[in-house]
């Protein structure tokens, strides 16, 4: 759950360098004389800018724009080699090979400068991509299109469609059609103040209970940004309740922690306010939080605390 930010000059060097790329495929796959090849070229032509660095509103409108061209211009028998040669077109492979040597067209580019170590989605999992020119040796390129590539192959390289994104979250995600099944954009939503951890303690007889019983972690929405709907389906298809579940013993950790301090701290620093306890002995600020795993779960439950 991060929120997602592209400063004005990187999508400018995007777009110059993914435009190369889309420009040199066209030559490539998409003939002069025939007809059909002619007509998808105006078409992207037309529309290049939008679909490379368009808003995820601009992108939605692609979607009906390319759906209309589908409907008048690609029969049944032909949808498939023309999935096909869109993918060759917006080719994602380039984007994450580690053999293009432009900067800013590259999934490692892209992921240094969001400078973000967690998933975007759910905020459980690192998503450190590993690579090393030297031996060619690298992980997969940790994306998830937010708008399924295997649907809308046009907005394969799309850069607002390219969200940071574990496997956990990848997976479960699968091919589920966001135009149909919205879920909260990390590039329009703020994740950190929108939704929010609700941690309520069920038992104090830690001793003697299991730490599953302590403790139960729940995502809520918390401002009118998310709507009801991408918020359900963002908690049902990613199964974040569910997954936090395994995480109750963060909390445990973090209730002991808090009551250590609110006994034995406490009283020591008398002119340590909640802000200070905060920022001193947690790395919690009003700003936000560290980037880290599970990092939104114990700010969530920290500012709700006093001491
Ligand atoms: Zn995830």
């Amino acid at each position: 759950m991060r929120c997602l930010i592209v400063e004005p000059v990187f999508i400018c060097e995007y777009e110059i360098e993914a435009r190369k790329v889309v420009e040199d495929r066209m030559n490539e796959y998409l003939s002069p004389t025939n007809g059909f090849h002619c007509v998808l070229r105006k078409l992207i032509e037309d529309n290049l800018e939008t679909l490379l660095v368009g808003t995820p509103r601009q992108l939605r409108r692609q979607i009906t724009l390319f759906q209309k061209f589908e409907a008048d211009e690609v029969g049944i028998r032909r949808k498939k080699a023309y999935k096909k040669l869109l993918g060759n077109i917006f080719d994602y492979q380039a984007f994450k090979s580690l053999a293009v040597t432009r900067d800013y067209f590259s999934a490692y580019r892209l992921h240094a400068h969001l400078n973000l170590r967690v998933c975007a989605y759910c905020d459980e999992n690192y998503i450190i991509p590993v690579s090393d020119g030297i031996s060619g040796r690298r992980s997969k390129g940790p994306y998830d299109h937010y708008y399924p590539e295997s649907l809308y192959p046009y907005l394969a390289i799309s850069l607002f469609n390219l969200i940071p994104a574990c496997g956990t979250c990848n997976s479960l995600k699968g091919h589920r059609d966001t135009v149909v099944y919205t879920l909260p954009h990390p590039y329009l939503v703020n994740f950190e103040t929108d939704l929010h951890f609700k941690v309520s303690k069920k038992r104090l007889k830690r001793s003697l209970k299991p730490i599953k019983d302590d403790f139960a972690i729940n995502l809520q929405v918390v401002s009118g940004c998310i709507s009801r709907v991408a918020f359900t389906n963002m908690n049902t298809f990613l199964e974040i309740d569910h997954r936090y579940t395994n995480h109750r013993s963060t909390a445990k950790v973090l209730y002991d922690r808090c009551e250590l301090i609110a006994a034995q701290i406490k009283p020591r620093f008398p002119g340590y306010n909640n802000k200070k306890i905060l920022q001193s002995f947690f790395n919690v600020s009003a700003d936000g939080y560290e980037d880290g795993p599970l990092r939104k779960l114990e700010a969530d439950y920290l500012k709700n605390k006093r001491f």
